[in-house]
């Protein structure tokens, strides 16, 4: 029963001298006890230069750096909530944000100043703005705080008791992949009950951090986002690991990071594995002292889990996991009992003290009993937030006694072990029969010429939907449509194969998290067709 600040700080006094975060572009870095004063004396000057109290919302505008981590934890010691907001966002989408929230504080970069401010204007908000230096030259916009000035010194104001542990802590938005972004209330319960139910032996981190011993874990997935968030940066700073974080991806600053940090646990999305699997220039030699891939948000292919592992070797363990900003986010992590029994493909077992049910899509809302019958996953466990910020019509639809719907079709198998099929509202249903779009991409994704591909359902006169393919070739090969539909049509159902046709593209659209933006290429679909 204690805050995400007490939790998270609870032993960095151990190793006070430790380095907690690095930035992997500017080398700039912060111990574990700068971290706790800087973040203390951030929670005295939001409440006493900027007057901010207990309940108010304030928005972070950052990549990933190392000071995210003293925005987050000083703003939750002042016990506001925190909103997170992706920083390659136009300034439509960010006033969204800011004005659903009516944050009173933006923290943001240097150099995102005129986007904040933009961004304020259209929200019609005059709020604050905190930069930050990403570079010491890089000088402070006028009109604005520098986070530096405001951590420097504990300003004199009471300190205040922590706040009620069900108090919202963490306002994610949804990535809006199937609709408009909704903001998704964590509670320092919720978040603090998902990190413990991420078992740090799945993730096979040092049982404990020594003078001599410090697990390096790479911070690449986005702080913005709810895997980031407690996935990389409140798991690993609770367990006294360094972190080592990567502002903008490029395969270049991937490198850098494996050849200068050599981290030992990778928390990463399916395209992050397919980049170290098929690129040459991520040598073997890089890949040795990692003990375990974690990968989520998006379905990892099996060919590139396959491939990875001839890489790294038998010592490393491949493994996903599932969730959803609203679960904050686990639900399923392969186990070292998945591992063991060699299954492929599966997103492991269900995280503790969480229930879960699968529920029949045919309407009959009956629950599955038995093992490889698809169905809706409903869950239950103190990892399901509250409910969508002032959305009370769309938390009651997500609802059912207690059981929060994902709206993610699984089944599980005789061992116990999950595998996600498909979202609902991405069903193709052809004649009647669902076609799941992830199972053509997968299929698709190993044929021999290809490199991606991403497959929507298309209206058509007999069958009502059929699938459609969007595939990229693989640099120098030539890709022959017919031989593509004749491979796919060897390994599925005939009312699976692309009825709606295959069209060769550059690239696939996908989001920061890997996930393939399939209302996108619906959306040139209908142009095309108009
Ligand atoms: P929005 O709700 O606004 O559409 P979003 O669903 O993309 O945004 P997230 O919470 O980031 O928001 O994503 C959760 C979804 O990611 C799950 O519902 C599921 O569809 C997908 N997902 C997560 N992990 C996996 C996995 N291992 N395999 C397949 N799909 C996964």
């Amino acid at each position: 029963n204690v805050t995400i600040p007490e939790f998270i700080f609870k032993d960095f006094l151990k190793y006070p001298h430790k380095i907690a975060v690095e930035c992997n572009v500017t080398g700039k870095k912060f111990t574990f006890e700068e971290i706790l004063v800087k973040s203390r004396n951030l929670n005295s000057a939001l409440r006493k230069k900027l007057k901010l109290t207990p309940g108010d919302i304030v928005a972070i505008l950052l990549p990933n750096i190392p000071e995210y981590a003293i925005c987050v934890l000083g703003s939750l010691l002042a016990n506001l909530t925190v909103t997170t907001i992706n920083p390659i966002y136009t300034p439509d989408e960010i006033s969204r944000q800011l004005k659903d929230t009516e944050a009173k504080a933006i923290f943001t970069l240097t150099a995102l100043a005129p986007l904040a401010s933009a961004s304020t204007k259209l929200a019609n908000q005059s709020v604050p703005i905190i930069t930050i230096k990403m570079q010491n030259t890089d000088s402070i916009p006028e009109g604005t705080h520098d986070l530096f000035q405001l951590v420097n010194t504990k300003l004199d104001i009471e300190d205040l008791p922590p706040c009620d542990t069900n108090d919202v802590a963490m306002l994610p938005y949804s990535s809006g992949t199937t609709g408009l972004p909704k903001g998704v209330q964590l509670t320092h319960r919720n978040i603090i009950a998902n990190i413990c139910q991420t078992n740090t032996s799945q993730l096979r981190l040092s049982s404990e951090t020594s003078d001599q011993n410090q697990d390096v874990i790479p911070a690449i997935l986005p702080f913005f986002h709810i895997f980031g968030m407690t996935g990389i940066l409140f798991v690993h700073l609770h367990n006294l690991c360094k972190l080592v974080t990567l502002p903008k991806f490029s395969p270049e600053q991937f490198l850098h990071l494996f050849i200068n940090h050599k981290p030992q646990v990778l928390i990463v999305v399916p395209s992050i594995v397919s980049l170290m699997a098929n690129q040459p220039m991520v040598k073997k030699e890089y890949l040795q002292q990692i003990r375990v891939v974690f990968s989520g948000s998006a379905p990892l292919g099996i060919q590139d889990e396959e491939k990875l592992k001839s890489k790294v070797g038998n010592k490393t363990q491949i493994k996903q996991g599932y969730g959803l900003t609203e679960t904050s986010p686990a639900v399923f992590m392969s186990s070292n009992r998945s591992i063991n029994l060699g299954i492929r493909g599966t997103v492991g077992e269900i995280v503790p003290n969480t229930d879960i049910k699968l529920i029949k899509i045919d309407g009959s809302q009956q629950e599955i009993n038995s093992p490889r019958e698809l169905g809706e996953i409903f869950v239950k466990g103190p990892q399901v937030m509250k409910g969508y910020y002032k959305r009370e019509e769309a938390t009651k639809e997500v609802f059912d006694d207690g059981f929060f719907k994902t709206g993610d079709v699984a089944y599980y198998d005789e061992n116990g072990m999950f595998f996600i099929s498909e979202r609902i509202k991405e069903l193709i249903k052809v004649k009647g029969f669902q076609v799941a779009p992830a199972e053509l991409e997968e299929i698709l994704r190993n044929h021999p010429d290809l490199l991606e591909a991403g497959v929507i359902g298309v209206p058509h006169k007999q069958y009502g939907e059929v699938p459609r393919a969007y595939v990229v070739p693989k640099p120098n090969h030539k890709v022959d449509t017919d031989g593509v539909q004749r491979y796919v049509a060897e390994k599925v159902a005939k009312y699976k194969q692309l009825k709606g046709g295959i069209e060769i593209v550059d690239s696939i659209p996908k989001n920061t998290s890997g996930k393939i933006l399939r209302n996108q290429l619906k959306k040139e679909y209908q142009k095309a067709t108009k």
